[in-house]
């Protein structure tokens, strides 16, 4: 798979303006590799521009004016970037080492020592060893099947996003999804069709929640979503408009020449509605879709007791 183009910039954070110049000669002289150069001077810009994951690799000064490239870069990593990073530097030093590895660099480079063939094995390196992170963290985070977060993955989001809705006083819900009879679409047309069902649903899901909010397979055919900033009324108009979405979409399996039609039953429960831990949210969520279930599916209910039908 050819590399997509925003992946063959490289960032220059370095106050010290000849070396763009001079990185332009190493990377004009590259074997293999191609990348387009971009360079900020300041280390707010470098940060903002770091943090936005646009980069393929970041090539990072020690020293930026009164701060350093280390800070800069935990505080990147803190906000959830994982760009790889080289720090520049202009001596050797066992402690530089260290402490750039504590940072979270791939390695650090001395200036004087650069050439173009060290540089680009280094980031040849570190661009392979980013693949293999990501697919690392793919097999950990991911559900095979659906692609969605696994269940661990979204437990360990739901936590944290439990203690910054309590820390910052802000709403969030929980929605927990369940597909009704599904047994009954896997004895009808057989566990493949099932599975195809699942990732017509995951897809819907996924496609129709904004790029803050988290959505996993919970277990089997059950599903859950972290909407953030969002109180649980909200949240259950927007699924009701998902549900109504799913009706106009049945599931499509093309080579058994099947559309099967798919209902869904939720329960919905925000973080202002007197849960104390994130573990009794799920709790509120949990009981609110047994009632939806128990009142005949196809519907949502609210951990208040209100029930929205989808029809
Ligand atoms: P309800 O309306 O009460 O939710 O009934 P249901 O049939 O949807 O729920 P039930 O829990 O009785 O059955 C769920 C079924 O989902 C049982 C299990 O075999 C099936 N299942 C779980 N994981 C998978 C999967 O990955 N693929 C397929 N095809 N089926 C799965
Ligand atoms: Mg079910
Ligand atoms: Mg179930």
């Amino acid at each position: 798979m050819p590399p997509s183009p925003k992946l063959r910039k490289l960032l220059l954070i370095d106050d010290d303006e000849r070396q763009e110049h001079l990185l332009q000669l190493l990377l004009a002289k590259f074997r293999r590799e191609h990348f387009d150069l971009e360079y900020v001077s300041s280390y707010e810009a470098g940060l903002k521009k770091l943090a936005s994951g646009n980069y393929a690799v970041c090539l990072l000064d020690y020293h930026l004016g009164e701060r350093n490239g280390l800070e800069l870069l935990r505080e990147a990593r803190i906000a959830g970037c994982d760009t790889p990073v080289f720090i520049l530097t202009a001596e050797d030093s066992d402690e530089l080492d260290n402490a750039a590895m504590e940072a979270g660099a791939v390695d650090y480079l001395v200036k004087s020592a650069l050439n173009p063939r060290l540089l680009e094995r280094s980031i040849r390196y570190a661009l392979k060893l980013g693949d293999t992170l990501a697919q690392l963290r793919q097999l950990a985070q991911r559900d095979e099947l659906t692609k969605l977060l696994n269940r661990r993955e979204f437990s360990r989001i739901l936590n944290e996003e439990w203690d910054r809705s309590a820390r910052f006083q802000r709403p969030f819900t929980l929605v927990m999804v369940d597909i009704d009879f599904f047994k009954k679409i896997n004895d009808t047309h057989g566990h493949q069709a099932g599975d195809e069902v699942l990732r017509h649903v995951a897809s819907l899901l996924s496609g129709q929640v904004r790029t803050v909010d988290r959505v996993a397979r919970y277990g089997g055919e059950e599903f859950a979503l972290v909407m953030i900033e969002t109180d649980c009324r909200n949240a259950a108009e927007h699924i009701r408009r998902l549900g109504l979405l799913l009706a106009d979409l049945p599931c499509i399996v093309a080579d058994k020449d099947l559309t099967i039609e798919v209902t869904l039953s939720a329960g919905v429960a925000d973080s202002q509605q007197g849960a104390t831990s994130a573990t009794e949210l799920v709790e509120m969520a949990d009981k609110a879709l047994y009632a939806a279930k128990k009142g005949g599916r196809n519907r949502i209910v609210t951990a208040d007791g209100t029930v929205i039908p989808f029809k």
